[in-house]
């Protein structure tokens, strides 16, 4: 990864911070100019939001797309309401998944047919980490361990462990910043997030990769908090299996289905541990014998969740003519600007940020360790500022550039600033 530590040079254009109205003056003022200055700050528009408060949630739920309710309306009144059965055929109803995956395919750098979308994450992790198994089964009987991230989101563990159990394989759960130096000739499988969700830390896929490779295991990387957040690369990086939720920085709205990665030459081996009717080459042949598609539509399951799947199509939308370098150019601005809010207002010792610094290192969002988080992310959300909570005691805040401005940055480091000041600090840890 090539982006460096950005030095916060700009910094000097600012007149030094004295006192606090003065800081929020020249602050306010630069959010002004940088959000005039935004290439993405018309799409903002295409989202149902409203002025009165801050949403820095994106990262857990994306927001409304504004023209999702019509085409819904019309998936439900006309499609299912009128051409009824015949929408699955005529409506385009049952190509849905692979449709869909074409779509998201170019926002994490994959070719067309790669991608299907459908189930839950956690339903995806499975097949992949099964699938990554029987890929090197039976060639390599030695190789037989499944390295987990043990800081992930625990549903990839739980997930994991289970794979690891039904396919006899040992799990070795360790710290990402631990997995180069855990990799060898045991190691099969490697599932790894890409962005920490609770810090915010992104590790390096490119790096990742490439050793997993060289030490002749495959990776199974968890995009959850990178896809339409941040360029992704999987098929310039040679990945080999991927999965990612649809219902946050793409805001396919609430449990949106999420999606499976498949490298094109992984295909032919790739043995789903869900073969379901729809994963089969001739599905209304109604065949007793399992044959599965060709290409990613083998990692399909059974009969697609249409609305939840169509609401997500609709959603895509918003991403029409976006370039995802622009958007993790605006989302590393947008949060070094809040870092430097929070720095500038917020009174000495109260926060800490536990988001990598370095550019290289950060996802789309920032975590504030604080002593008293819950009764201050109680009380920011009752001001507008919405962010979430992390127990026991991060504040986390989501940057989703499409539709979160500079001047919503500054303002939620102002009010966290006034609630911190209100919230008495507790007896040092
Ligand atoms: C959000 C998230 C999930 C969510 O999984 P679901 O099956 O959709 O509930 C899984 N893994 C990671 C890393 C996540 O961030």
């Amino acid at each position: 990864m090539s982006e460096s530590r950005t030095e916060r040079t700009d910094v000097t254009d600012v007149p030094h911070l004295t006192d606090r109205t003065g800081a929020a003056e020249s602050l306010a003022e630069r959010a002004a100019a940088l959000d005039a200055a935004d290439e993405l700050a018309e799409r903002r528009k295409l989202f149902t939001l409203d002025d009165d408060s801050v949403y820095l949630d994106g990262n857990s739920l994306g927001a409304l797309p504004r023209h999702v309710p019509e085409r819904i309306q019309d998936v439900i009144s006309r499609q299912w309401g009128e051409l009824r059965i015949r929408s699955w055929t005529e409506g385009g109803w049952w190509t849905a998944p692979e449709r869909i995956g074409d779509r998201i395919a170019p926002l994490v750098g994959a070719g067309p047919g790669q991608i299907v979308v459908g189930d839950s994450t956690s339903v995806n992790v499975f097949k992949a980490v099964v699938a990554a198994v029987r890929l090197l089964d039976p060639a390599e009987p030695a190789r037989d361990e499944i390295l987990v991230d043990a800081t992930t989101f625990p549903t990839d563990g739980y997930i994991a462990r289970s794979a690891a159990r039904m396919t006899g394989r040992p799990i070795v759960p360790l710290d990402p910043e631990n997995l180069l130096g855990a990799l060898g000739p045991r190691t099969a499988v490697v599932l790894v997030n890409h962005v920490d969700f609770r810090t915010g830390r992104l590790h390096d896929l490119p790096g990742i990769t490439a050793a997993a490779h060289e030490a002749g295991a495959l990776v199974v990387w968890d995009l959850c908090h990178s896809a339409g957040a941040l360029p992704v690369g999987l098929d310039a990086h040679g990945v080999d299996l991927a999965v990612g939720c649809t219902y946050k920085y793409l805001n396919g709205g609430p449990g949106s289905p999420a999606f499976l990665y498949v490298a094109e030459r992984h295909q032919a081996r790739f043995d789903s541990p869900l073969p379901g009717w729809n994963a089969h080459t001739d599905p209304f042949a109604m065949a007793q014998d399992f044959a599965p598609a060709d290409g990613a539509v083998r990692g399909r399951v059974g009969t697609p969740d249409i609305l939840s799947m169509l609401a997500l199509e609709a959603s895509l939308d918003v991403w029409e003519g976006v370039r995802v370098e622009a958007v993790r150019a605006k989302s590393l601005a947008l949060t070094d600007f809040f870092l430097e809010c929070v720095e500038a207002y917020a009174p000495p010792g109260r926060v800490r940020s536990v988001t990598p610094a370095a550019h290289a290192e950060r996802g789309s969002q920032v975590a504030l360790r604080c002593a008293e988080a819950p009764a201050v992310m109680e009380t920011l959300i009752a001001r507008g500022v919405i962010g979430d909570l992390r127990r026991p005691d991060l504040l986390r805040f989501g940057f989703t550039p499409l539709y979160v401005g500079f001047a919503d940055a500054e303002r939620a480091a102002r009010v966290l600033a006034e609630v911190l000041t209100e919230v008495p600090a507790g007896p040092p840890a």
